[in-house]
């Protein structure tokens, strides 16, 4: 009997070989189409990702895979699996070196070591100190043995003290259990988007971005679409364009304003359009937020916190704030649910935050005038900047908050790369090339953690540089 049983066993599962044999021999057949494809584009000098063949790939799929009743989640990821595959054998025009913000400090750096005294605006990390109160309550706090290890969302005063700090300041009604303390807003970003995103599914993604959004999206498995924006609309995303890059692979959206790096912060009804889509397409909003306390319009910081009918992971830190950049304290809010899920992937990689650190945030929290003060003093930068930068051929948004400018140069010939490697060869000033942050190639990206008689020092051999090329 066990016998003809375990026949039975050999026999399925030979089948199941088969099938999966004829599946690679599928995805064989269709590479090979795909790449004379890609041969026929190029002769038409189409561009290599079609939206809308991808649409009626997407479409289709989801109505066969209801009618073969495999689950459409899983169809659809399967399907971005099989779309990059296919966009990976088609031949591409030569890819553009991008240097990042990152290559440029590193020659910066070199530069510094030889004695040469560089204008820094590449890297985005304000000069502020932390509070000394912050500084001696980690210090007093380790004397006394607080340095073990905590619950993986942080200690329960922590948390409480942030749900307390964002009731008031925005009037958000968050419980401690919804917070959690994370290693800055980086890892915040990569606990959003690993609780969030299986390989295969889609993240919409607002360009000019922090490139560390594309990055730990593929780093997650999933795929960002970009959404663009431009300095003609002053960098307001527009929400029709936004609605049609959700496909049914899509699982969130990723935006941060006030924006790193163009400084733009959004007016409350495009905040409120992009909230709306977001739950209509049933996707995660998660809103970046570290910037909200630099806020230069005098109106109130619009928040995803204030919409708690969305789907949504809010991200913040004492970074910018407080200065805070070297304490690697952030945290995120978002739904029960995901809170804990997010707690769980900290606890497995990190366990907690170190616990004197965390009492460190605890003091910063009081600290709100001099998170005014530093807000203040990035305004007056952004405002001294943007005056020296009016009479130079270069087109600029006027930062609403932030700490950035991120000019076009208005130079024919020449890109954001080869501007920032001539430009600290020549004037010894580092900025990070556009590129980095999407199709952006002609800007620049200007960090405003310099004191202004720096940072106009700056601008004015910016504009040296710039007289030689027009
Ligand atoms: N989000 C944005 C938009 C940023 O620019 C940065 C820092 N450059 C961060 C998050 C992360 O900062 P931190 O990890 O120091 O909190």
């Amino acid at each position: 009997m066990s016998c003809v049983k375990d026949n039975e066993l050999d026999r399925m599962r030979s089948e199941v070989l088969e099938i999966t044999k004829e599946i690679l021999r599928l995805v064989a057949k269709r590479q090979s189409l795909c790449a004379e494809i890609g041969k026929l584009k190029q002769s038409k000098g189409l561009s290599i990702e079609d939206p809308s063949a991808e649409r009626i790939l997407r479409e289709a799929i989801t109505k066969e895979a209801l009618a073969l009743g495999i689950e459409e989640d899983f169809a659809q990821r399967l399907t971005t699996q099989l779309i990059e595959e296919c966009i990976k054998v088609q031949p591409k025009p030569p890819e553009k070196k991008v240097l990042t913000h990152r290559d440029i400090a590193r020659m910066a750096e070199a530069l510094e070591r030889q004695g040469v005294r560089v204008i820094r605006m590449d890297v985005g990390e304000p000069d502020f100190r932390a509070p000394s109160v912050v500084v001696e309550r980690a210090y007093q706090e380790m004397k006394a043995g607080r340095s073990r290890y905590t619950e993986p969302k942080g200690k329960q005063e922590l948390r409480q003290a942030i749900a307390d700090y964002v009731k008031m300041r925005f009037d958000a009604d968050v419980k401690a259990d919804q917070v959690i303390a994370t290693m800055g807003g980086a890892f915040g970003v990569y606990l959003a988007l690993a609780s969030t995103v299986s390989p295969g599914d889609e993240v919409i993604v607002i360009d000019p971005s922090w490139p560390i959004y594309k990055s730990c999206v593929r780093y997650v498995g999933g795929r960002p679409i970009v959404l663009e924006t431009r300095l003609e609309d002053g960098w307001e995303p527009n929400l029709d364009e936004l609605n049609e890059k959700i496909s049914a692979a899509t699982k969130a959206i990723i935006m941060n304003y006030p924006s790193n790096p163009t400084g733009k912060a959004l007016g409350k009804k495009t905040f409120k359009g992009i909230v709306e889509i977001a739950q209509d397409r049933k996707l995660t909003l998660i809103s970046d937020e570290v910037y909200a306390d630099y806020n230069f319009t005098g109106s109130e910081h619009n928040t995803v916190l204030n919409y708690p009918e969305v789907s949504y992971v809010l991200i913040s830190s004492f970074s910018k704030s407080w200065g805070m950049t070297g304490f690697r304290v952030g945290f995120v809010i978002s739904d029960l649910d995901r809170a804990n899920k997010m707690a769980a992937i900290q606890s497995m990689l990190i366990t907690c935050i170190p616990e004197f650190i965390q009492y460190a945030a605890i003091e910063a929290l009081k600290c709100l005038d001099e998170a005014k003060k530093n807000s203040e003093v990035m305004r007056e930068r952004a405002e001294a900047v943007c005056k020296a930068l009016e009479p130079l051929p270069v087109s600029f948004y006027k930062p609403d908050g932030a700490m950035y400018v991120f000019p076009r140069i208005d130079v024919k010939g020449i890109d954001g790369s080869e501007f920032a490697v001539k430009l600290l060869e020549n004037k010894n000033v580092s900025v990070a090339p556009g590129g980095a942050f999407g199709n952006y190639f002609n800007y620049f990206r200007m960090s405003l953690g310099q004191p202004k008689e720096v940072l106009v020092e700056g601008v004015k051999r910016i504009g040296e540089f710039l007289s030689t090329l027009s």
